[in-house]
């Protein structure tokens, strides 16, 4: 389990007087519905290097910055999560609107509001503009995406628009930096309330639709065409038969990828921290300092940053399927499969995001409007394979199981043993959902809505700062809790010492803590250092992958005989799968139980959910043992 980025995730307090000198003098509201590209105009405004999910629907982060002017001006711009209307419904839509009414006292009320629509979506987005206009607050509408909306030929007439609603209008291009000017000269002058124009009865839905249609066919708005070969993309990958197939030929693809592609990768970053380790141990002089940095903390932190390249290269798949706009289709294709479990189409924007981590996955289910959906989508979140479990999961297949080709070049075991095991959480969250949904969480179904983007071709930047952001978020966790979890480990297995020797393994603190727990784990076909591990592996899953390297690599073995060659002989087939089996089920994972406390509001629903993972986790694993023991 990967944390979002740093960086306060939520809305929390912003006092005035936290901000860096000199106080800005103003503060400014970027608002918009989710993906008309506010989080690109707001980096290319603040130069703020910051990505955050874009799913549509999903951008439940908050990000502030300030820009400075050329007229000396500071304005402090607060990012707010993609709102369609100011309706409450949902917990982000509840969060803009608190906070532009002035309604959060801890956070400063805007002075100004900068309005966000995508142009070639125009007719919808404008809904968004009464209930902003309404406020009688200063504002800029900021039509965004005109590259596009001019290559497809589309157009607006930006100064009847500015008429009509009595607002100035600017026509740009955040993501080719063009017309920005125009939101700079905004910034700079000195904010005035907009021109009062009739609107429509805001809290009827129709009569703002109907406004927002009238306004753009007054604006002489023209709409852009699909482009020829989005619609005839669309006719393939939606298509009722050939759409799931496909999805499920994309997903075996990128799993065979990250498990072969990898490989060269994670060899090289294996050779230098080996090369690292043994470079130093030349060069110290032999003492306790040098055990430790070697054995606990280049060992432990060691053995995790070799699966660096293998989670990068998942999340390049993320990023390349989630910008090219295939991700929204399959979000399509999922809600068929989601209705018949009870949960929506909504639903599967986090489920997926918990692919990469939970973590940010629970903070996306704000967008889900239905309580108890959302609930239930908390609830299932962490049995989806988050990356975390990637380095434990290929470090025991590849123990385990020779590599065979299955099926041709496409498929081979190990890559197949891997998808199982995603498969194995995906139906563990899809029954206890379907259980959820049918007894304490029944819920009337909520219909489906979400915007098909055009399908474009990932740009290398896009998906070069999210690399660079997972990679910082994976390396500080390597450097924080992965670190301070290895030398614990370390000193576990290393004290207490007697005479300036190290115990043998048996002897030492971390022996007895897995003697203790030894009785607990032997049913699942788990020896004692596993069970070290698994401890560890609370605050974090993949922190086992140190823990056993430690465990293991301290029994006088310098011969680079690995960890694998370490497992097998260490544990039975049927503790291997059923070590795969609890890593599937359990909920070790502090950020997870956390985050989960925040967002429900209270340690009951966290609680339940880790005890239940836990018990299914020990039930499964234990089950699995037998069945494998019996088999082989
Ligand atoms: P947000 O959800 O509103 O924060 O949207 P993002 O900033 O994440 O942008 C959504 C998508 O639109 C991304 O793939 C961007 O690269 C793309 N995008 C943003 N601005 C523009 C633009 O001006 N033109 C084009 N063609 N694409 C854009």
């Amino acid at each position: 389990m990967i944390p979002p980025p740093s960086g306060s995730p939520t809305l929390t307090p912003l006092p005035r007087e936290a901000h860096p000198r000199p106080a800005p003098a103003a503060v400014v509201a970027l608002v918009g519905p989710p993906n008309c590209g506010k989080s690109t105009l707001f980096n290319r405004l603040t130069g703020l290097r910051q990505k955050t999910a874009n799913f549509p629907g999903v951008t439940v982060e908050r990000h502030h910055g300030t820009v400075r002017l050329s007229n000396g001006k500071v304005v402090e711009l607060l990012d707010l999560p993609g709102t369609y209307s100011l309706n409450p419904r949902s917990e982000d839509e509840r969060i803009t609107d608190d906070l532009i009414r002035g309604k959060m006292p801890e956070v400063c009320v805007p002075d100004a509001i900068l309005l966000v629509l995508d142009s070639t979506n125009l007719g919808r987005h404008l809904v968004l503009a009464a209930p902003l206009l309404a406020l009688e607050k200063p504002i800029l509408v900021v039509l965004n995406m005109a590259d596009e909306l001019r290559a497809r030929g589309g157009q607006v007439d930006v100064e009847a628009l500015s008429q009509k609603l009595g607002a100035p209008v600017v026509l740009v291009s955040a993501a080719k930096g063009e017309g920005l000017e125009g939101i700079h000269r905004f910034l700079e002058s000195t904010f005035r309330a907009p021109a009062p124009i009739p609107l429509p009865v805001l809290e009827s839905p129709p009569s703002c639709r109907q406004w927002a249609g009238q306004v753009a066919a007054e604006s002489a708005y023209r709409p852009p065409v699909a482009p020829l070969w989005t619609q005839r993309l669309d006719s393939l990958f939606l298509h009722p038969r050939w759409g799931p197939l496909i999805f499920v030929g994309v997903v075996l693809a990128v799993f065979q990828t990250i498990f072969y592609g990898a490989t060269p990768f994670m060899d090289a970053v294996e050779w230098a921290v080996t090369a690292s380790g043994d470079f130093l141990e030349e060069r110290l002089p032999p003492s306790l300092w040098r055990d430790l940095l070697l054995g606990g903390v280049w060992a432990g932190v060691g053995s995790v940053v070799v699966f660096l390249p293998q989670i990068l290269l998942l999340f390049t798949f993320i990023g390349i399927l989630e910008d090219s706009g295939y991700l929204a289709r399959a979000a399509l294709i999922a809600d068929r499969t989601m209705a018949k479990v009870g949960l929506q189409g909504k639903s599967f924007i986090p489920l997926l995001s918990a692919y990469a981590c939970a973590v940010p996955a629970i903070m996306a289910t704000r967008t889900i409007e239905n309580r108890r959906d959302r609930l239930a989508t908390i609830l299932i979140a962490p049995f989806m394979t988050c990356a975390a479990r990637l380095p434990v999961y290929t470090l025991v297949i590849a123990a385990f199981l020779p590599n065979r080709p299955l099926l041709g070049p496409f498929l081979g075991t190990r890559a197949a043993a891997l998808l199982g095991l995603y498969l194995l959480g995906f139906t563990a969250a899809l029954i206890t959902a379907r259980v959820l949904k049918s007894t304490i969480l029944k819920s009337d179904r909520t219909p489906f809505m979400l915007e098909l983007p055009p399908y474009r071709w990932p740009t290398l930047e896009s998906i070069g700062l999210r690399l660079l952001d997972r990679s910082k978020i994976f390396l500080r966790r390597a450097g924080t809790v992965i670190l301070a979890v290895s030398v614990l480990m370390w000193a576990l297995a290393n004290l207490p010492r007697e005479g300036g020797a190290p115990p043998d393994m048996d002897h030492s603190l971390a022996g007895t803590l897995g003697r203790t727990l030894e009785p607990l784990i032997e049913p699942l076909g788990f020896d004692w250092k596993i069970g070290v591990g698994l401890v560890t592996s609370l605050a974090a899953r993949e922190v086992i992958v140190g823990t056993l390297g430690t465990l293991y690599g301290m029994e006088g073995d310098e011969s680079g005989v690995g960890l694998q060659e370490a497992l097998r002989q260490n544990l039975t087939p049927g503790g291997a799968v059923a070590l795969l089996v609890f890593f599937a089920f359990a909920l070790q994972c502090m950020s997870t139980v956390a985050m989960v406390r925040r967002e429900t509001g209270g340690w009951k629903v966290p609680l339940i959910q880790f005890g239940f993972m836990g018990v299914l986790a020990y039930l499964g694993a234990f089950v699995a043992n037998r069945v494998v023991s019996w088999l082989v």
